[in-house]
């Protein structure tokens, strides 16, 4: 599926289900809505790598196997954060497909140096 219908569908969840969100009439607005996906981003990120501090400690420390159900919860978290970039994308304006790809090109240039050949 295309990245760009993905980010539809997201903005007609938004709206069906947090319709303030979008109410964006002024600055205040927009920044309130920014201060949420950030925050909101940011907690995902958290979430994330609570679960990656407590594989670290069972694994790790105790010489145990990763648990699947860890790499489970991990997927969950990730899909999370990819909810809110298509948020913070839809707010922002920004198609992702080609943003991304011109970042992709972008980073060829940057980390040329760690290629091997
Ligand atoms: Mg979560």
């Amino acid at each position: 599926m295309d990245i760009k219908v993905l980010q539809e569908m997201q903005k007609q969840f938004d709206l069906e289900y947090f319709p303030g969100f979008w109410q964006i009439n002024d600055d205040k607005d927009f920044l309130n809505s920014l201060k949420h996906i950030a925050i909101a981003l940011a907690g995902e990120v958290g979430e994330f790598s609570n679960i990656v501090k407590k594989i670290d400690r069972i694994a790790m420390n105790l010489g145990r196997e990763i648990d699947s159900k860890y790499v489970e919860m991990l997927k969950d978290e990730l899909i999370d954060i990819f909810i809110y970039v298509l948020i913070g994308a839809n707010l922002l304006g920004i198609d992702l497909d080609k943003e991304y790809l011109k970042r992709l090109e972008y980073n060829k240039k940057r980390f040329s140096r760690f290629k091997d050949g």
